[in-house]
């Protein structure tokens, strides 16, 4: 059986024929950057998402970068954002000379939990960044009561979570990203709406700000060679809009297929002890950007197993092995070992099985079966 962790390929030969036209469309028309099909997906996805306004751009850390430049901060600013997460969420407030402010998560959802947000905030914070983890939206409502009390902006990071929704506690629904401030998003190859090489999207409901980011990406330019801000160059290419712009009219589809080979994981699982499962929160949906279990022996007995499986043919993934807090590059007194005491026993803990629109039943019970077989005893520690 070959089973793979993603798998791009498949997917694509669904709609082979679909997508070999438009990308040849475009190489024979000569328009590679800002051809008609980015403006045509842009106008696609923001209908997608209800309305709010999109731009385009190269890649899902530029998406970052360009909200963080559109919010007008000052060096020393502090924004409040998981340290349990994908580097370039911090990377990026690092490299505006802000200062990341980490905030523990939630074991059963593994998302920034608000009573740390509320604890993190100081008189220099300016910025909450949620990060939509593995597919499923961070508690938006509490947080957005927290940033409004504040006066703080908020940035969702929602390279994980393109098409879940959040649903609010009078009824209202809202597409993850379009919640915030700001919205980023990735269409790095694996991520759920993925292209052929890369590529990211911010969003926003304030059109001002959506006006200011569309500058921003384009050098700081409205009018060519006129320049009223420093920018940075960041473009979405016309062969990525056209490929992504077929793929967006099958998302729902491709994130109800991750949700079903979710539920069967859950069905196969559901005695095993010694895991937790992925929690299916009633005030939104998940996507499955990843499923990804709890291996509660810590992180020997989880290593164990991530082996074990290896040898059976299986691949699995560690998302992340090691919190950003306690990475070489990111360390600070403030932020010492043992600060973030869930994120980093979520390190310890989490492993990540195989996940894509292509996964069926019969690589289900292979996979569910071996981990039965080799997940090891053990005394749980927490
Ligand atoms: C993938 C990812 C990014 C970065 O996207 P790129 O397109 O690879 O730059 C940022 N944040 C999170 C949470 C991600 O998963």
């Amino acid at each position: 059986m070959n089973i793979r962790m993603v798998d791009t390929v498949g997917q694509y030969g669904h709609i082979q024929s679909e997508i070999d036209t438009a990308v040849l469309e475009v190489v024979r028309s000569g328009a590679y950057i800002n051809g008609p099909s980015v403006k045509q997906f842009k106008q696609n996805l923001s209908e997608y998402l209800d309305g709010a306004a999109v731009i385009p751009c190269a890649n899902g850390t530029d998406a970052l970068q360009v909200a963080l430049m559109a919010l007008d901060l000052e060096p020393g600013d502090e924004v409040i954002t998981p340290s349990f997460t994908f580097v370039a969420t911090v990377e990026v407030i690092e490299l505006l000379g802000l200062i990341p402010v980490y905030a523990d998560v939630d074991p059963e959802t593994f998302n920034m939990s608000p009573a740390a947000i509320e604890e993190a905030i100081t008189p220099k914070t300016k910025v909450i960044i949620p990060v939509h983890l593995f597919g499923q939206v961070a508690d938006m409502e509490p947080i957005m009561e927290i940033a409004a009390q504040h006066k703080l902006a908020v940035v969702e990071d929602t390279a994980q979570a393109i098409g879940a929704t959040y649903t609010f506690s009078d009824g209202r629904t809202m597409m993850a990203g379009t919640i915030g401030d700001i919205g980023t998003t990735s269409f790095y190859p694996s991520k759920n709406l993925g292209a052929f090489g890369d590529g990211g999207a911010i969003f926003s409901r304030n059109e001002q700000l959506a006006e200011k980011i569309q500058t921003i990406c384009n050098h700081g330019s409205r009018v060519k060679y006129y320049h009223e801000s420093i920018g940075v160059n960041s473009r979405l290419d016309s062969i990525q809009a056209a490929i992504l712009d077929i793929k967006l009219k099958h998302l729902n589809e491709y994130n109800a297929a991750r949700q079903e080979a979710a539920k069967r994981y859950d069905e196969m699982l559901k005695d095993v002890q010694g895991i937790q499962l992925p929690k299916w929160k009633e005030n939104g949906s998940h996507v499955f950007h990843q499923y990804t279990l709890r291996i509660l022996g810590g992180r020997s007995v989880r290593d164990a197993l991530k082996q074990s499986l290896a040898d059976a043919g299986i691949p699995s993934m560690v998302y992340y092995p090691v919190c950003i807090h306690l990475q070489g590059a990111y360390q600070t007194d403030r932020f010492g070992n043992g600060s973030l005491p869930i994120s980093e026993q979520m390190t310890e803990e989490v492993l990540s099985l195989p996940m894509h629109t292509e996964l069926d039943e019969a690589q289900q019970r292979f996979i569910t079966d071996t981990l039965k077989e080799q997940l090891p005893t053990f005394e749980i520690t927490h």
